[in-house]
């Protein structure tokens, strides 16, 4: 169960107002815990300003709006109609907003990429968090993804076939990791750990390529938990490991164990344990905790918080911590929390908890922690690019451009392309640039966005993207089927087979 209550959840209900979805979102979305924001005036003006347009591009087109906003050029459409609201943030030539072969040419030209998703998620196939499902609801009623929009979401579509289906064949993803969550109440843990790790060898011997890597969870403090780690370094040989600070993140309500990163005697023997077994890589849930949640749970604001970071990487030089959501606090809630996040930006060039983050390689000499981009992307650049645009030139500042990672949280959101599209286009303003001393994100395919979209994460978990076998494996035959078929929602399903 998600923290939404079953009237929060019946507000969510029916996706109604989805008819005619945009390609990108002009609501915030809820996951989990959060409920959408009312749709704020900005965003009221970008989803007339989109309308307008792709009535406008559909026409010359011959497509009706809701057809032309399917295609690459309806995507290019969205974004020119955000640049008309908030300034000049993302990258779309007039021409290519207007002519579907012109889009398709620029979005075929960049299929290839290499994009790692070190932050990825499906459900067990008896779980109950029916929570998740009514952020998909919300993500169709947002008007977010075709394909969500105006259709009933069910438990089903938290599961494995269509993680597969929405990571790799709707979106360009090439790798993904699967994470997951852990809690007090053993039946709401997103997926076991042997879940994890049978999918992961699935997936592998399907595509018949390392197409997907997988965490363990460590819950430092929960019976047994020692115990786990050792069978987890023994039988399923996890690719990195993930842990929850808040102790439990479904329940927070249930939550006894939380622990901080740099607590000496029970999170240090952890560390040694796994760097002993040859294990460098340790993710960290961190941030997602509006001033709505620490209301309700002030007892686990500390360690939804960065304080306990610098320490534990200092002491442990040789384990890379990921920072999961690159601790950004602002998410969701019942006000327009983006906008307050934006706002404290405008105040004070900071935003809670991610200039903590940016500032720890400074303040502890240290090059061992990593950002990120998981749901800190997406719920900005819907609400309010422009903090988007700082929280990346902020990371890239104090973490460097080789330490921020691309996560997306798919599919609590579906499908990631969006957010694919999303970076590849996104840019920082240059009076915001010289004012804050950000750097240049440049070209899609250009060295930053490279290094944020796969490089980084592809060094940290020593993937040889060169030699590595995804251009041409099964699973690069399927897709090209699968696109071969038609991006026609109604064909889609006969496109493909899911590997199992
Ligand atoms: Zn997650």
């Amino acid at each position: 169960m998600g923290l939404l209550s079953d009237k929060e959840t019946a507000a969510l209900l029916p996706a109604s107002a989805a008819d005619c979805p945009t390609p990108v979102p002009v609501r915030v979305v809820s996951s989990d815990e959060f409920l959408p924001i009312p749709q704020t005036e900005r965003q009221k003006q970008v989803e007339a300003r989109m309308n307008a347009l792709g009535d406008e591009h559909g026409r010359r087109n011959g497509l009706s709006r809701r057809r032309f906003f399917q295609t690459a050029a309806g995507m290019a459409t969205a974004f020119a109609a955000m640049n008309e609201v908030y300034g000049p943030i993302y990258a779309v030539s007039p021409a290519e907003a207007k002519s579907v072969d012109l889009a398709q040419a620029r979005a075929d030209g960049l299929k290839d990429q290499f994009i790692m998703d070190v932050h990825t998620h499906f459900l067990r196939d008896d779980t109950r968090l029916q929570g998740f499902v009514a952020g998909r609801e919300a993500v169709g009623k947002a008007g977010w993804n075709p394909d969500l929009a105006g259709k009933p979401q069910t438990l089903e579509d938290l599961k494995y076939p269509n993680w597969f289906k929405e990571i790799y064949l709707d979106s360009d993803t090439k790798v993904a990791l699967i994470s997951g969550s852990p809690s007090e109440e053993p039946r709401d843990w997103f997926l076991t750990n042997d879940m994890k790790l049978d999918a992961r060898t699935r997936v592998n011997t399907a595509a018949g390529s390392r197409r997907c890597l997988s965490h363990a969870i460590f819950a430092p403090g929960y019976p047994g938990w020692m115990d786990e780690v050792d069978r987890a370094i023994a039988e399923l040989k996890p690719d990195s490991w993930k842990g929850y600070t808040v102790g439990d993140n479904t329940h927070k309500e249930l939550s006894t164990h939380p622990w901080r990163m740099d607590d000496e005697k029970l999170a240090y023997p952890f560390y040694e344990k796994i760097a002993k077994a040859g294990h460098d890589i340790v993710c960290v849930h961190k941030g997602l905790y509006p001033p709505s949640v620490a209301q309700r749970f002030p007892h686990l604001t500390p360690y939804a918080a960065v304080d306990d970071v610098g320490k534990a990487a200092k002491d442990w030089p040789n384990i890379r911590f990921v920072i999961y959501h690159s601790a950004y606090r602002w998410t969701g809630g019942a006000g327009a929390l983006a906008k307050d996040g934006y706002a404290q930006f405008e105040q004070t060039g900071r935003v809670e908890w991610t200039s903590d983050l940016a500032d720890i390689p400074a303040k502890y000499g240290v090059s061992n922690v990593y950002a990120d981009l998981g749901q800190i992307f997406a719920q900005t650049t819907v609400v309010e690019p422009r903090l988007c645009a700082a929280l990346m030139g902020m990371l890239i500042k104090g973490m460097g451009a080789d330490h921020v990672v691309w996560g997306t949280d798919a599919l609590w959101t579906g499908a990631p392309q969006w957010q694919i599209e999303g970076l590849r286009r996104l840019e920082i303003p240059e009076e915001m640039r010289r004012k804050h001393g950000f750097a240049e994100l440049g070209p899609a395919d250009g060295p930053v966005k490279q290094a944020i979209f796969g490089g980084n994460s592809a060094k940290m978990y020593r993937y040889d993207v060169k030699k590595a076998a995804w251009r041409d494996d099964r699973f690069a035959a399927i897709k090209l089927d699968y696109e071969r078929a038609g991006r026609d929602p109604s064909h889609r399903r006969y496109g493909y087979v899911v590997p199992s």
